[in-house]
């Protein structure tokens, strides 16, 4: 195969069988990503080519990068915050302790001030700059503890971290006390919306997370999870609409002299994904989308109580936890569990109404 080549019909049937063995959709209750949105599908077809790290080479594509930033940046309530797309939630945690780091550079033995909750990506990003990472214990609600939190930072603190969405448990931290906390001490505060990003605004009540609240310094969000674009697309955003440059290094052979970002070569595609569902739906077609999911959340949580199955936590995005054996769940359907052993289900907008009322009948049947 790798000398002659093969016919473009056996290529696309083993393509068609390796697809096959991936797991249906359908059943995928565990995942924060999901389907493409088809305005998404069409807007990537369009820009598979084009190189945002020589944007010199393509700048209409750079221009839909900017505008994406500034309308992520205008749902987060500071229009002209700066930013760019990231691979996703773990490129923009790793540049933005990158930015924490470079901003205090005199500080011996570094640390960061997470959540217990916070993302893995975390523990890379410290790893790969050398910083100590102090992990706050979580309150009962599941939410981060602000004054715990306040307690852990000293002279060698470099940035505080507050997450809006967690990973495991869909709750929004205390990010109001955190930011005047971080506010007090003068600390770089990066604020994990990879997820929430792009559901809290979208709620009926949202709650205040972002660049509303004066001490935030830096937001990532991730379209590829709730804003149904295609994959990779995350953001970076920073209050500073300059503050990225402080990362700048020389490019001498390319269209433009210096970059901050981590990536070299990359994909234009999944941003111009990205905006296409933004401008598509608009704010009210987004927060249809989220009212919908989070109705799902709401009837799974319900529907799992009448079999006496309890919730863990009551969430305030579409992540619905449970105390629940790994025997009481059923296949085909793909779930996960968390740290602590809770059955976690992740209700994105693939998983529509009918795969919760059948998830509901699979589970009541195998607790019959
Ligand atoms: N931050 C949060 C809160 C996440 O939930 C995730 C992934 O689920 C990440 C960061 C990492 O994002 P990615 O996998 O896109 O790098």
């Amino acid at each position: 195969m790798l000398n002659k080549g093969c016919s473009e019909e056996e290529l696309f049937s083993f393509f068609s069988r390796k697809k096959g063995e991936d797991i249906d959709h359908s059943f995928i209750l565990s995942s924060m990503c999901t389907l493409p949105h088809p305005v998404a599908v069409q807007a990537h077809c369009m820009f598979m080519e084009a190189n945002l790290g020589d944007p010199g080479l393509f700048p209409g594509t750079t221009s839909i990068e900017r505008l994406l930033v500034s309308r992520l940046a205008t749902l987060f309530h500071c229009p002209d915050a700066g930013g760019y797309a990231t691979s996703g939630g773990t490129e923009s945690n790793i540049q933005a302790l990158r930015l924490a780091k470079v901003l205090k550079p005199g500080v011996k033995s570094p640390n960061v001030i997470v959540p217990e909750s916070a993302h893995f990506s975390f523990k890379k990003a410290c790893d790969i700059l050398g910083l100590g990472m102090r992990r706050v214990p979580l309150g009962k609600d599941f939410r981060m503890d602000a004054d715990a939190a306040a307690e852990f930072i000293d002279a060698s603190s470099i940035a505080l971290v507050g997450v809006a969405g967690t990973t495991e448990y869909g709750m929004v931290d205390p990010i109001e006390d955190l930011a005047r906390i971080a506010g007090q001490h003068d600390i770089f505060f990066h604020v994990d919306a990879a997820f929430g990003g792009m559901v809290v605004p979208f709620l009926s009540r949202p709650v205040p997370f972002d660049f509303a609240l004066p001490g935030v310094t830096t937001i990532a969000v991730d379209p590829h999870k709730m804003g149904m674009s295609t994959i990779p697309a995350g953001c970076l955003l920073t209050r500073d609409p300059d503050l990225l440059h402080v990362l700048n290094i020389d490019t001498p052979y390319l269209t433009v002299k210096q970059e901050f970002t981590l990536g070299g070569t990359r994909p234009g595609a999944p941003v111009a994904a990205a905006l296409a569902v933004l401008d598509y739906l608009g704010v009210e077609g987004m927060k249809a989308v989220v009212a919908g999911c989070m109705k799902n959340t709401e009837r799974l949580i319900a529907g799992m109580e009448t079999f006496g199955i309890r919730r863990a936590a009551t969430p305030d995005v579409n992540v619905a936890t449970f105390v629940c054996g790994k025997e009481r769940v059923p296949g085909p359907w793909k779930v996960s569990w968390t740290c602590r052993k809770h059955l976690r289900i992740v209700c994105m907008p693939h998983v529509h109404r009918d795969r919760i009322e059948a998830f509901l009948t699979d589970i009541g049947e195998q607790h019959a």
